[in-house]
């Protein structure tokens, strides 16, 4: 059983106004220039309630820039005194928790690589003990819903209600036009174990590249999620870390112009042709199921058969003469070839071992 969550409502903590928030800001803090000239214009936006940079970075080789460490904490503080945007920065240690609480920062990210370790996620509750900051807990690096919720239930159970998550995309061993894989089921999976818990998507770090940007933008606002983390830099060509996926702050303004924006519940004629809908898909998800259930008798039926008279239980032409006719059957009610194929498997499967308790009951 998911435990429950206890979950401060965004609007209670943060001047929220309808989707999406937008948490923007560059990849890296790099100079005192660059973060001032990136909020004045950020602030413009009014989508754009939070401003982000990253202060100590994590970084796969060491010799690569590890970020500005504690004199950026100042400049931030000076985009605030600028502009009024809230601040947040990545914290991975107990160490970055004191300088950011030193320094006024308004909510603290914990990112993919440290979310996945328990002992980090612990020691970082411990240093926020009687601090009631708000954190945003990115997904980890790998494909496991219970390393992220593992992580969201030790900051729940340690204190902290205000509590965020942000869909940030998944390392994956497979060729794809994205740095990380969406995943989509995932957050979706999260958000249905939590529904009272914001979801932020960061398209930055799914897409890798600019130009996927948009349509991944899109989707979160179709799946309802609460907003969008992208990263923007005044001068992107010139960024220290992330160049190819970092954009103006004017891009941004563009981009989220273009997003539709659907409704999370429509008008009452919508919601009753929908809810007539739904149980159509309802009654028959029932009959697919009681249609399963009596295969699967007949199913036993001839196992029991076969067993009396000594046959196989895998009969391979049969079941390839099954295969071909569903295949086409289905192919012409207008359903995908691998679906049918994968459903079929499936139940074929289970056919089997069906026969197979069968054949191995004792009489
Ligand atoms: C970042 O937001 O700049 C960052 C390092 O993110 P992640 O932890 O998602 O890689
Ligand atoms: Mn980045």
């Amino acid at each position: 059983m998911t435990p429950p969550l206890h979950i401060a409502p965004l609007k209670s903590w943060l001047p929220f106004d309808g989707r999406p928030l937008v948490v923007s800001g560059p990849c890296s803090a790099e100079s005192e220039k660059q973060v001032r000239a990136t909020a004045a214009e950020l602030v413009k936006i009014p989508e754009v309630k939070v401003f982000r940079a990253g202060i100590w970075k994590p970084r796969t080789r060491p010799s690569s820039f590890e970020g500005v460490g504690k004199k950026g904490l100042k400049w931030l503080q000076k985009v605030k005194q600028d502009t009024g945007l809230l601040l947040t920065v990545e914290v991975a240690s107990p160490g970055h928790v004191r300088e950011a609480l030193e320094h006024d920062i308004d909510i603290l990210w914990i990112g993919a690589r440290t979310v996945v370790n328990p002992f980090s996620i612990q020691e970082i509750g411990e240093a926020l003990q009687g601090h009631d900051i708000p954190l945003m807990i990115k997904n980890p690096l790998n494909p496991d819903l219970q390393t992220w919720t593992g992580a969201i239930e030790r900051f729940n159970q340690m204190g902290l209600h205000k509590l965020v998550a942000v869909h940030r995309g998944f390392s994956f061993f497979t060729r794809s036009p994205y740095r990380n894989a969406p995943m989509w089921e995932i957050p979706i999976e999260l958000m249905c174990m939590y529904p009272k818990m914001p979801m932020l998507n960061d398209p930055s770090h799914i897409c890798g590249k600019r130009e996927l940007l948009l349509p991944t933008a899109q989707k979160a606002m179709d799946l309802e999620m609460t907003g969008l983390m992208i990263e923007t830099h005044y001068r992107p060509e010139d960024a220290l870390t992330d160049k190819r996926q970092q954009i103006t702050p004017e891009r941004l303004g563009k981009l989220l112009k273009s997003l539709v924006i659907r409704k999370e519940t429509g008008s009452f004629a919508f919601k009753t042709k929908l809810e007539g809908l739904r149980s159509e898909i309802d009654k028959l998800d029932e009959e697919l199921i009681d249609i399963l259930a009596r295969r699967m008798s007949v199913v036993e039926e001839i196992g029991r058969y076969k067993k009396e008279n000594r046959i196989t239980i895998l009969q391979l032409k049969r079941w390839n003469k099954i295969i071909r006719d569903r295949i086409e059957h289905g192919i012409r009610l207008g359903l995908n070839r691998e679906f049918v194929i994968r459903l079929l498997e499936a139940i074929h499967d289970e056919t089997i071992q069906k026969q197979m308790d069968v054949m191995n009951k004792k009489a």
